[in-house]
C-alpha cells in the first residue's frame, strides 16, 4: 500500500451518521427525526432565497460568510435550493472549506473569471437535438430532459443554460412537464428503431408526478425496440427522505421496473453522489429499499475542485457508494460551462484519480473517468485523448464513431497553470496559435 492509501481508516466507509444532525442548525433544533423524514416537511422547508440562509443559522453565520453568499448570487448562473437535509450537513463551522457548501451555495469570492473557450451548451445538445427535449447523439441511445426543474440546484449543473430559472445573470427557457412535447419525443423516437436506451434526465425525475413517471415509463417502454430506461435523480443523493416516505412516487417507480420486466426490459436508476459527506444512514436506509425493491442504482459523480478532487475522497466516495450497492459508473471532467471556472481540475488530474482508484475495490464497482468532450463528440476515457499539451492545458480528442474525422478540445482550468502559460491564454493570437499547434500534432 502506498502512503496515500494508508490515510484511508480501512472500515470508515462503512460509517454512516446517523445523528440528528439539523438540531445544531438554530431554525430546526426542535425538528423531530419523525418531520425531518418526511419528504413533504424536506420539501416545504427546502431554502429558495438567500435570506432564509442567514434567518435559519442566525448568528451561527458570521456577517462576511454571509455577504459572499449574498454576492455569489449575483455571478452564478444558478438559482438556490437546498433541501433541509443537505443544508444541515454542510459544516456552519467552517462554510468556506465545506464541499456541500460548494456545490450548493457558491461564494462570490472562490469564483474565477470564466475560461474564454467555455459554451453554455457545452455538450451542444442543442445542435444534436432533432426534436425539443431530445439529444439523438449516438446511434442506439438518446437523453430525454422531460423537465428542468430539481429538488437542488447545483452551482455546478452542466445545463446551468435551461434548468432552474431565470437568475440575475441569465434568461432561461426553463420548462415544466409538458405531456404533448414528451408525445412528440415518443413519437420520434417509434421512427427510430436503433435507439434502444433512454435516459431520462433534465431536471430531475424526482420532480415528475407518479402519474408522470407511468405516463413517461409505459409509453417508452412501450416501444418495441427501447431495451433500456434509466430515470436519472439527484435524489438519492440530496434528498433521501423521498425514497423514505413517499410511498406513491416510489410506487410509480416500482410499478415501470415491473412493467419493463415483464416485457423483459432494463429500468434502472442512475444518482449523483458527489463526495462522502452527503452519503449517511439516511442514504443507506433508501438505497436498502430501493435494492430490496430489486432495482438497480448505478452513480455518475463529476469532479470537482474542492470537493472530491483528492484520492482520498475518491477512493473514499467509491467505496461508500458500492457498499450501499450502488455501482460507480462514470467520473466527469466538468464540463465547460459559465460559472465553474473554480470547480474545474486538470485533465491530468483525472488520469491520476483514475490510475490511484483502480484497484482499490471491485472492478465493476470502479468508476470510468471520462471526458464529455465540448462540441459533442460524446464522453472518451480520460487517457484516450490524442494529444495533450500539459504546459498550455490544451488537450486534443477524436470521437471517430460519434463524430468521423472531427476534432475535438478540452481545456484545463487557467488558474492551475503556471504563470507563464496564464499570460500566453491572455494573448488572443498566442492563444489561437497554441490551439492550432495542439490540434496540428493531433492530427
Ligand atoms: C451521456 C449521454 C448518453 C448516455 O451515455 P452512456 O455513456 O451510455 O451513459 C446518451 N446521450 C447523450 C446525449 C449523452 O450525453
Ligand atoms: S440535479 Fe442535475 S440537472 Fe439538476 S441542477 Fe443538479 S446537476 Fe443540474
Amino acid at each position: 500500500m502506498t502512503d496515500d492509501h494508508s490515510k484511508i481508516r480501512e472500515l470508515e466507509h462503512r460509517n454512516f451518521r446517523n445523528d440528528d444532525f439539523w438540531k445544531e442548525i438554530p431554525g430546526w433544533s426542535a425538528v423531530t427525526r419523525g418531520e425531518f423524514a418526511d419528504h413533504k416537511w424536506q420539501m416545504k422547508h427546502s431554502i429558495r432565497k438567500v435570506e432564509q440562509v442567514r434567518k435559519i443559522l442566525g448568528s451561527r453565520l458570521a456577517e462576511k460568510d454571509f455577504n459572499d453568499i449574498l454576492e455569489g448570487q449575483k455571478i452564478t448562473p444558478m438559482n438556490i435550493r437546498i433541501t433541509p437535509y443537505i443544508f444541515a450537513l454542510i459544516d456552519w463551522e467552517n462554510p468556506l472549506d465545506d464541499p456541500l457548501r460548494k456545490q450548493f451555495l457558491p461564494m462570490a469570492s472562490q469564483f474565477l473569471p470564466d475560461h474564454p473557450m467555455y459554451l453554455a451548451d457545452s455538450l451542444s445538445e442543442d445542435d444534436d437535438s432533432p426534436v425539443p427535449m431530445l439529444t439523438h447523439r449516438y446511434p442506439d441511445k438518446v437523453l430525454f430532459l422531460p423537465t428542468t426543474i430539481c429538488p437542488v440546484y447545483c452551482s455546478y449543473c452542466t445545463r446551468s443554460r435551461i434548468i432552474g430559472g431565470s437568475t440575475e445573470t441569465i434568461e432561461k427557457e426553463t420548462y415544466g412537464a409538458n405531456q404533448k412535447k414528451w408525445d412528440d419525443v415518443f413519437e420520434y423516437l417509434l421512427q427510430h428503431p436503433m435507439i434502444e436506451d433512454v435516459v431520462i434526465s433534465g431536471g430531475d425525475a424526482f420532480m415528475l408526478t407518479p402519474a408522470q413517471i407511468r405516463y413517461i415509463g409505459e409509453n417508452l417502454l412501450k416501444i418495441p425496440h427501447i431495451r433500456r430506461i434509466r430515470l436519472a435523480t439527484k435524489g438519492i443523493a440530496i434528498f433521501p427522505q423521498k425514497i423514505l416516505t413517499d410511498d406513491a412516487w416510489f410506487d410509480a417507480v416500482k410499478h415501470i421496473h415491473k412493467f419493463g420486466k415483464a416485457f423483459g426490459k432494463q429500468v434502472v436508476i442512475h444518482t449523483h453522489f458527489s463526495c462522502s459527506r452527503e452519503i449517511t444512514k439516511w442514504s443507506q436506509m433508501a438505497m436498502d429499499k430501493i435494492f430490496q425493491a430489486g432495482i438497480i442504482v448505478r452513480n455518475q459523480a463529476v469532479l470537482q475542485n474542492g470537493v472530491n478532487n483528492h484520492v482520498d475522497e475518491m477512493v473514499l466516495l467509491t467505496r461508500q457508494v458500492g457498499f450501499l450497492n450502488i455501482q460507480p459508473y462514470y467520473v466527469y471532467m466538468h464540463d465547460m460551462v459559465p460559472g465553474c471556472e473554480h470547480f474545474r481540475t486538470t485533465l491530468r488530474e483525472g488520469v491520476e484519480l483514475e490510475k490511484a482508484v483502480r484497484g482499490t475495490t471491485a472492478g465493476f464497482n470502479t468508476p470510468t473517468f471520462v471526458c464529455d468532450l465540448p462540441g459533442g463528440g460524446g464522453k472518451r476515457h480520460v487517457a484516450s485523448y490524442e494529444y495533450y499539451d500539459e504546459e498550455n492545458g490544451i488537450s486534443v480528442w477524436k470521437a471517430p464513431h460519434v463524430k468521423p474525422g472531427e476534432l475535438f478540445t478540452y481545456f484545463d482550468p487557467i488558474g492551475k497553470l503556471s504563470p507563464e502559460a496564464q499570460q500566453r491564454w491572455g494573448d488572443e493570437k498566442i492563444r489561437k496559435a497554441m490551439i492550432d499547434e495542439a490540434i496540428k500534432k493531433a492530427r
